[in-house]
């Protein structure tokens, strides 16, 4: 596997605690050292503020030198404030953006004001619009589909819109099955869509969280691997290592068969994606 023509990238989250924001620096470095293409890091999930987004993303830019894209999201917020927010992160020198629609708080208050956005795909309409091609526009991608998509095509259909406001690469959600990236693929090619669309790589080590992050964004967890999760839940290392075992096999098929990169969910830890990277052979640059 040739590995210089392939990005790999690195999402974290804005520390959520002291404790967590100390640890940080420390992932990041350890991340840093292989050579991620860029890092990203997320914005409101979990209860994470601008804020907290902003400054985290300053701060892995300049500690490591590597890009460093915030995610933005749009929904609930207005015209105004996402202008003020593009102008200051390139005012920062920010050059690439994950844009996303993101999920809606289930609080009063926002159900209140919904906000001049409704999807991602106006996002990065208003982003171009007022931006023209200073960012580099990344967009999520569903190979087994949006959980509030009424069926897989509409969602699809959805996904270029996405394309033709603008977008210039797609980072998927994560998935275990191969093949639904391949179908994603290969409907892509039909459809004339050619930015790249990068595999998103969720590391195995802890089943509860795996199960509940998986229902609530639609990721299938296969039932071979369930069960042996299952099977495992109380032996840590058993898991690890099967967690290892079926993530390495996925990401080699992926790349075998012509992913362009991976994008791996780090969860603000250096070692599951570094174990991988090693089983992976992939270099330290
Ligand atoms: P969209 O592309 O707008 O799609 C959302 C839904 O609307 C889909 O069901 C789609 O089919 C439908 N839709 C789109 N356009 C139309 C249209 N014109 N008419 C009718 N229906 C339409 N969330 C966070 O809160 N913060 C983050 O930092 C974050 N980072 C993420 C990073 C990645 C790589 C991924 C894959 C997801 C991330 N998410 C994040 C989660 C994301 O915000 C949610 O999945 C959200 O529900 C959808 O966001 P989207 O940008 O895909 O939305």
């Amino acid at each position: 596997m040739s590995a210089s023509s392939i990005h790999f990238s690195f999402e974290l989250f804005p520390p959520r605690t002291p404790a967590g924001a100390e640890k940080l620096p420390a992932v990041v470095s350890r991340l840093a050292a292989v050579g991620p293409a860029f890092f990203s890091v997320t914005y409101g999930a979990g209860g994470s503020d601008q804020e907290g987004t902003y400054e985290t993303v300053m701060r892995i830019a300049e500690d490591t030198g590597i890009e460093t894209a915030p995610h933005l999201t749009c929904i609930g917020s207005t015209r105004a404030k996402i202008a003020a927010l593009l102008q200051r992160y390139r005012d920062s020198g920010i050059r690439r953006i994950v844009a996303l629609r993101g999920d809606l708080p289930a609080t009063a208050a926002s159900a209140a004001a919904p906000g001049e956005f409704r999807y991602a795909s106006e996002l990065v309409r208003f982003i171009r619009e007022t931006h023209g091609q200073h960012f580099r526009l990344e967009v999520a991608a569903y190979p087994e589909m949006h959980p509030q998509a009424p069926n897989p095509d509409t969602d699809f259909e959805n996904f270029r819109r996405k394309v033709e406001a603008g977008a210039d690469g797609a980072v998927t959600q994560y998935f275990y099955a191969a093949e639904a990236y391949f179908d994603f693929m290969e409907r892509c090619a039909r459809a004339g869509i050619t930015i790249p669309v990068v595999p998103g790589i969720m590391p195995i080590t802890n089943f509860a969280q795996l199960t509940r992050f998986s229902a609530a964004c639609g990721a299938d967890i296969p039932r071979w691997i369930r069960l042996r999760l299952e099977q495992y839940q109380d032996d840590k290392q058993a898991l690890l290592d099967f967690g290892l075992e079926v993530v390495t096999r996925l990401c080699r098929t992926l790349l075998d068969e012509g992913a362009p990169g991976l994008h791996f969910y780090t969860l603000n830890q250096a070692e599951p994606t570094l174990r991988l990277w090693k089983h992976l052979g992939l270099p330290v640059r």
